[in-house]
């Protein structure tokens, strides 16, 4: 409940000697719906010597749990990036069903989660009944979840914006992406 999440928060900051800035509703950096990134993290940016090392916060958990809320509350207080990793799968989806591939289409469907920029899914409506079940179907599919769980380690340890954290929901967050987070939520 709250009252834990309060617990997590302080032990949070006792525990680190960390910059914490109070960021805006309507900031760059966490009010997007989509990505709070303006383009796909490359290798380069991960292999910047001097940097600190990304603080990363997980949060596990199925559909209307309420993940999504607590991600934009935290990313919001800390001042991290905030990743919502169910549009990668949504988008993923949108941009099959655009080319009329079938999602279904094993081969293809990883092809796309290697290789689309977040560009191609900024603007699109991922948040139809259509594109979820499409999400459902490469969510199962190992390659994609392969092709994404690249893209999703490197915004974890380089977040967009040059924040110094980044706060990641989904499935499989604390368990398969970032198993090393320093605060996870189930
Ligand atoms: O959370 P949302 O409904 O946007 O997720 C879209 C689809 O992607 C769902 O089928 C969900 O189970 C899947 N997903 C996943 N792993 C994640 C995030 C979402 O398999 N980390």
């Amino acid at each position: 409940g709250w009252g834990g999440c309060g617990l997590v928060f302080f032990f949070f900051k006792q525990k680190t000697a960390y910059e914490i800035y109070q960021c805006d509703w309507s900031s760059d950096v966490c009010s997007s719906d989509l990505l709070s990134l303006q383009s796909r993290p490359t290798s380069a940016d991960s292999q910047t010597a001097e940097k600190p090392l990304s603080k990363v916060i997980a949060l596990d958990g199925p559909a209307a749990s309420g993940k999504g809320t607590l991600s934009r509350l935290i990313s919001n207080y800390y001042g991290f990036a905030y990743l919502d990793t169910g549009t990668l799968y949504r988008g993923v989806a949108w941009l099959l069903l655009s080319e009329g591939i079938d999602p279904a289409d094993m081969a293809k469907a990883a092809k796309v989660a290697r290789s689309f920029s977040v560009e191609q899914i900024t603007n699109a409506n991922i948040r139809t009944p259509e594109v979820g079940a499409a999400a459902s179907v490469v969510a199962a599919n190992p390659g994609v979840r392969a092709g994404l769980l690249e893209f999703q380690r490197r915004f974890a340890k380089t977040p967009p914006g040059g924040v110094t954290g980044a706060v990641l929901d989904g499935r499989d967050i604390g368990t398969v992406v970032c198993p090393d987070a320093a605060v996870k939520f189930y």
